[in-house]
């Protein structure tokens, strides 16, 4: 899934390609990813995109008004395509296509566009047309940006005082952080030196701190890798630079302990344990109801 640095870089791709192209035309495919009504998606036909941000996860396409969003949930990707002339047209089928957005010619006579593709049979991604990004309400719900100037030592001290959730839960939940995911909670984590399992309210001054320059550092150093790439290769790059997320069973760089893993119903997290957790494992419980 991309997360904070991943949708990041593919905000400044699109911006640097689409702004100042007029929509053509906008390709629903799949049919459920549409969220909204009103505005109509042909709304957007003919108007000139102006700006591409980035709430949490949520990619933002202002087409001079009216938003174009997409949150790629856990299989989406977003799908760059010089040039579209002569495609054929999209017919809804069993294909990863969900949805094409087509832009106007440039001097070169090419007409590029994006295409949002989702793998999988689990349908999540989502597209809104809206004109207010606040009207989609993942974005309204969405917790500071830690990239932000206001997502201070203090902030996060406010946010672990009194909460009983573990960390790693905390840390995922885009009500109270925005951009954080499954494999950066991880790493950040690691870096903080931290078990995923630690009640966020038994945090030290000394370890909200830390874990503050583990968040910001962690997505600072992955936004900078990610920055400047092709959208194609964003994931390989995420993949590449991940110190314990997807690593189990290999040594962890810092110490190298083997890197170990806990599986949840749908999901897992990894871990060090020397780095993370005094040299434990920590409890399978998949593992460990089996055995029961
Ligand atoms: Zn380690």
């Amino acid at each position: 899934m991309p997360e904070l640095p991943e949708v990041e870089a593919l905000a400044e791709f699109l911006r640097e390609r689409a702004v100042g192209r007029a929509v053509l035309g906008v390709d629903v495919v799949a049919f459920q990813a549409l969220k909204t009504v009103d505005p109509p998606v042909s709304a957007l036909g003919g108007v000139t995109v102006t700006g591409v941000t980035r709430h949490g996860k949520f990619l933002d396409i202002d087409c001079d008004g009216v938003h174009f969003i997409t949150h790629l949930a856990r299989g989406g990707w977003l799908r760059w395509r010089d040039d579209l002339t002569g495609a054929k047209p999209v017919r809804p089928g069993k294909g990863p296509l969900a949805v094409r957005v087509r832009l106007s010619p440039g001097d070169d006579g090419q007409a590029p566009g994006f295409e949002l593709t989702e793998a999988g049979t689990q349908k999540r991604l989502a597209v809104y047309v809206v004109r207010d990004p606040a009207e989609v309400p993942g974005i309204a719900g969405l917790g500071p940006d830690p990239l932000s100037e206001e997502f201070t030592p203090e902030v996060l001290k406010g946010i672990v005082d009194g909460n009983r959730t573990q960390i790693k839960g905390l840390l995922r939940d885009q009500k109270v952080i925005a951009g954080i995911g499954n494999a950066y909670s991880d790493e950040v984590l690691h870096v903080a030196k931290m078990s995923p399992f630690k009640i966020a309210a038994t945090l030290t001054d000394e370890q909200v701190a830390g874990l503050h320059e583990a968040i910001v550092t962690t997505l600072r150093d992955a936004v900078g890798r990610a920055r400047g790439l092709a959208a194609k290769d964003l994931k390989a790059e995420k993949k590449s630079g991940l110190r314990v997320h997807g690593r189990t069973g290999e040594k962890c760089d810092v110490c190298g302990d083997t890197i170990r893993e806990v599986s949840f119903a749908d999901s897992s997290l990894q871990y060090c344990p020397t780095c993370q957790t005094g040299g434990k494992p920590l409890a399978d419980r998949r593992l460990s109801k089996l055995l029961k």
